[in-house]
């Protein structure tokens, strides 16, 4: 019998109250296959990017499983508006899927929804790693332009979540990150700023970014 890959989990919309399950992903049913030079994961099965944020379906209020019931609570009352009035137009512009069968253009619409929140809610480092999954889908669809601007969106919120906290237990990878997405937008004189920063701020530490740095710089150094 083939692996459970699913479960659901009940939920309470700390926008509206509704009462709804979410599909989620069993940890074990999640497997990489390979990561492309910039750490861009392929799954082996199930892609858990299409599922790490958690919908409501009346609403459409959107954040990624961990914040779902507390993100709001520390949103002034004018952010939390704004959130309120863009979803609301967000509803009629989007039909969304939010079951298992759900597929890249419903993961992007999803992926839409939650960077209203984390951008209200100020939060950067989270908004860049969702700028920086639109970017994928671009890249995908070949959609150049798009992704571009998506990448440069990631990038300066990449940027403001390493000025708030250049020692923070994720700034290795936000200097992976800045130094990736700079070099995928042509700035490789930036790009190899934070290259050089990360591999000398973190040589000899465990982080996994090291690797992953050394080799970046190894391979686009090389194809001078
Ligand atoms: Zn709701």
């Amino acid at each position: 019998m083939a692996k459970k890959k699913f479960w659901y989990k009940k939920m309470v919309c700390p926008l509206c109250e509704s009462e709804f399950e979410s599909v989620r992903v069993f940890s074990n049913a999640i497997s990489v296959k390979k990561r492309d030079i910039f750490l861009r994961p392929t799954y082996q099965d199930v892609d858990p990017d299409r599922y790490s944020l958690v919908t409501c379906p009346e609403c459409y209020f959107t954040a990624f499983e961990s914040d779902f019931d507390k993100i709001l609570d520390t949103m002034p009352f004018v952010r939390l508006d704004m959130l309120r009035n863009s979803l609301a137009r967000a509803k009629q512009n989007l039909t969304l899927n939010l079951g298992e069968d759900r597929t890249i253009e419903d993961s992007h619409n999803i992926q839409i929804l939650g960077i209203l929140t984390y951008i209200q809610a100020d939060m950067p480092f989270k908004t860049a790693q969702l700028f920086l999954k639109m970017g994928w889908y671009y890249m995908d669809k070949n959609d150049l332009e798009n992704a571009a601007i998506s990448y440069s969106k990631a990038l300066k919120q990449f940027e403001r979540a390493y000025a708030e906290d250049k020692k923070g237990e994720h700034s290795d990878g936000i200097m992976f990150y800045m130094s990736s997405l700079n070099i995928q937008l042509n700035q490789f004189k930036e790009g190899f700023k934070w290259l050089e920063r990360l591999i000398k701020e973190y040589r000899g530490s465990n982080s996994h970014y090291i690797k992953a740095a050394q080799e970046l710089w190894e391979e686009v150094r090389g194809s001078d």
